[in-house]
C-alpha cells in the first residue's frame, strides 16, 4: 500500500483521537478511540469503516486554513481505494478501473462485441422469446465463469484484507451484527440520524442513504429474479419466457426500476458533491461505475417492454454486454466496496 496516504491518515487519526469532538458520528470514531497507536492495518480497517457522509469535515475546527489541515472523509477515500487496488487479484486490472471511466466504458464495448458475435455465431437452436436469439446453453457458457471469476477474485482479496486488519476466527454473532448494520445502513443516518453531509455542504440529507439502499435492494431483487429463472429451469423443467405474474419477471422489474433509480440518484448526488472531500483520483471511474450499473438495470427494462418486437437481439446483446462487464469488473471497480465494507463491519464487530 502507498505510505504516503497511510501515514498522513494516521496523522490526522491521532489528531482526532486527541480531539474526540466526532465522538458519536459513525462507526470509525468508537473504533479509532479504542486505539492509543495505529499500526498500518488499523489505518486500512479505519479508512473501509469510513462512508464519506462528510460529517467530521463540517464539524471540524481543524479543517484549512488552520495548520492542521484536517480533511479526513478524504485522507480516509484515499487509503480505502488505495487498499482495494492493493489487495486485488489480479492487483495490475484494479489501478486501472478504479481511476479511469474511460476503461469501464472500453469494457462494455468489449463486452457488447463479445456477445454479438456469440449471438452470431453460436445462434438460437431454435428457442423462443431470448433463446431465439441466443441459445440458454450458450448464455450458460459465457455467464457461468463471468459469475465464477469475480467471486474467487473477491475472495481472494477480502482473505487479504482479513489478514491485514488482524481479522480473528468469525463468529455468527459477528455476521449478524454486521448484516444488520449494513441491510439499515445505519452509519449512512450519522451518530444523530439525520443523515449525511455529501451533496449539499453542511446540510444534512438522507438521500444518499436512500439512493445507495435503492442500488443495494434493487441489485438484490434482480439477482433474485436470475436465480428464481434458474430454479424454475432446472429444478421444475419451466423454460423462458416468464409470464408477467412469475417470480423472475415480479423482482427483475421491481429491482430493475429500484436499480436504474437508484443509479441515476446516486449519479446526480455525486455530481453535485465536493470532489475535494473524497477520493478526487477515482472521481472519474467512480462515475462510470455508477452509470454501467445503471445501465444493467435500464437496459433490463427496455428489454422487459421492448422483448417482443424485431429490436429484441440487438436489445439482448446490450443488456447481456453491460451484465457481462458488470460481473467481470466488480472486484475492479467502486462493487468492491460493498465486500470491503462489510468485511469491516465484521472485523468491528469483533473487538
Ligand atoms: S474531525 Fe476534527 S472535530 Fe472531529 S474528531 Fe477529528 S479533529 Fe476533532
Ligand atoms: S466522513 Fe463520515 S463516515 Fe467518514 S469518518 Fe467522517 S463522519 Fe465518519
Amino acid at each position: 500500500m502507498q505510505i504516503d496516504l497511510i501515514q498522513e491518515a494516521r496523522r490526522q487519526a491521532e489528531i482526532c483521537n486527541a480531539c474526540r469532538y466526532c465522538e458519536s458520528y459513525c462507526s470509525v470514531f468508537p473504533a479509532l478511540h479504542r486505539e492509543r497507536a495505529f499500526a498500518d492495518g488499523d489505518i486500512t480497517q479505519l479508512a473501509n469503516l469510513c462512508h464519506n457522509c462528510r460529517g467530521c469535515y463540517y464539524a471540524c475546527q481543524y479543517t484549512a486554513p488552520h495548520e492542521f489541515d484536517l480533511n479526513l472523509p478524504k485522507a480516509l477515500a484515499e487509503v480505502r481505494r488505495d487498499s482495494w487496488e492493493s489487495f486485488a487479484w489480479p492487483q495490475p486490472v484494479a489501478r486501472k478501473f478504479h481511476t479511469h471511466g474511460s476503461a469501464i466504458a472500453l469494457a462494455l464495448v468489449v463486452g457488447l462485441a463479445l456477445l454479438f458475435v456469440a449471438i452470431r455465431s453460436i445462434g438460437s437452436a431454435g428457442g423462443i422469446g431470448f433463446y431465439a436469439a441466443l441459445s440458454h446453453n450458450a448464455m450458460v457458457a459465457i455467464f457461468m465463469p463471468a459469475f465464477l471469476f469475480p467471486l474467487a477474485s473477491i475472495g481472494f482479496s477480502l482473505r487479504r484484507y482479513w489478514q491485514s486488519v488482524g481479522g480473528k476466527a468469525i463468529k455468527l454473532a459477528h455476521v449478524t451484527s454486521a448484516l444488520r448494520d449494513v441491510a439499515k445502513m445505519k452509519d449512512l443516518a450519522a451518530g444523530h440520524g439525520d443523515g449525511c453531509n455529501f451533496e449539499d455542504e453542511d446540510r444534512f440529507t438522507h438521500a444518499r442513504r436512500y439512493a445507495h439502499q435503492a442500488i443495494m435492494y434493487g441489485f438484490f431483487l434482480c439477482f433474485a429474479s436470475t436465480s428464481t429463472g434458474t430454479i424454475m429451469h432446472y429444478v421444475f423443467d419451466i423454460q423462458a419466457p416468464y409470464p408477467l405474474w412469475s417470480l423472475p419477471k415480479i423482482f427483475g422489474v421491481t429491482g430493475g426500476i429500484l436499480l436504474t433509480a437508484g443509479c441515476g440518484w446516486m449519479a446526480w448526488l455525486k455530481l453535485r458533491s465536493e470532489r475535494e472531500l473524497g477520493d478526487a483520483g477515482a472521481w472519474g471511474g467512480d462515475l462510470g461505475f455508477i452509470a454501467l450499473l445503471g445501465f444493467v438495470g435500464f437496459s433490463g427494462l427496455v428489454l422487459y417492454v421492448l422483448g417482443v418486437t424485431a429490436a429484441m437481439p440487438t436489445l439482448l446483446a446490450f443488456h447481456l454486454g453491460a451484465v457481462l462487464s458488470f460481473f467481470v469488473l466488480t472486484p475492479f471497480t467502486k462493487m468492491a466496496h460493498g465486500f470491503y465494507r462489510l468485511a469491516a463491519m465484521v472485523r468491528n464487530a469483533q473487538s
